[in-house]
């Protein structure tokens, strides 16, 4: 298998104001393209709000391996055409890494199914994310807490399905808790939740924050098994064929409801 095609999704809006653009010079999602651009293991391609089909077209998707999502204040406006061809993609495989605020956006509350809303403050509050599972290949080289000195707080309850695997709970200097790395299967793909990133702070510079996203990409890829037949399948072995002889309408029982 050559490299992974990866895509970096933003709203690309915040940036676009000076106080924050002094963070994010080339957004959001340009920083963590550079910043999982050093390991070289990655194809790496950035798509945003504003670009024609909202720079998802199916060419993109259908070459992406594992799409980033972060989104904020414009969820509404990616189409629902677009959230549920990603929704698609990911049930079909493809790997999806949520970042904060995109707890609310359109693929990630319809593939959890719930409405995914939490406590939130805005108040330059230390968040340390402690390790709890450090076997998991999300854990993988990192230390048993990472430290960030200034975060935007979320607390539980945290409105999503019980993950799969919770790989990281925060806690903030408020006092409050959050599940905030969480593993789910979702059809043949994997999707992870990671809380960090408020558009405010740095936090996608960081190294040990960097290296989250890297083992999650690795985490999340495709993984390659065999498609799986669905619908009507002949029989493997000679046990005959009860509607030999008999109508298709009949093997489907469309006549019932006719
Ligand atoms: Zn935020």
């Amino acid at each position: 298998m050559g490299k992974l095609n990866v895509t970096v999704w933003n709203e690309f809006l915040h940036e676009k104001k000076d106080s924050i653009k002094r963070i994010y010079p080339n957004g959001i999602h340009g920083a963590i393209a550079e910043m999982l651009g050093k390991f070289g293991e990655y194809n790496i391609r950035t798509a945003t709000l504003e670009e024609p089909e909202c720079g998802l077209s199916d060419e993109v998707l259908d070459t992406t391996d594992v799409l980033i999502w972060w989104g904020h204040i414009a969820h509404d406006k990616v189409p629902d055409e677009i959230a549920d061809k990603v929704c698609q993609r990911a049930l079909d495989g493809m790997g999806l890494i949520v970042l904060h605020s995109g707890h609310l956006s359109k693929p990630f509350k319809k593939l959890m199914g719930t409405v995914c809303r939490s406590k939130w403050r805005e108040n330059d509050e230390k968040e340390r994310i402690w390790v709890i599972e450090p076997a998991h290949p999300i854990a993988r080289n990192l230390p048993e807490y990472i430290e960030l000195p200034q975060e935007e707080t979320y607390g539980e309850r945290f409105e999503i399905p019980t993950p799969d695997e919770l790989v990281f709970i925060s806690w903030f200097s408020g006092g409050e808790v959050f599940r905030s790395g969480c593993c789910y299967k979702r059809g043949l793909g994997k999707v992870f939740y990671f809380r960090p990133g408020h558009e405010a702070y740095p936090t996608f510079y960081r190294e040990d924050i960097t290296r989250v996203l890297k083992n999650a990409v690795d985490w999340a890829k495709p993984s390659c098994g065999p498609k799986p037949t669905l619908g009507h399948y002949e029989a493997l072995e000679n046990v005959g064929d009860k509607y030999a002889g008999k109508s298709d309408d009949e093997r489907t029982h469309k006549n019932l409801y006719k």
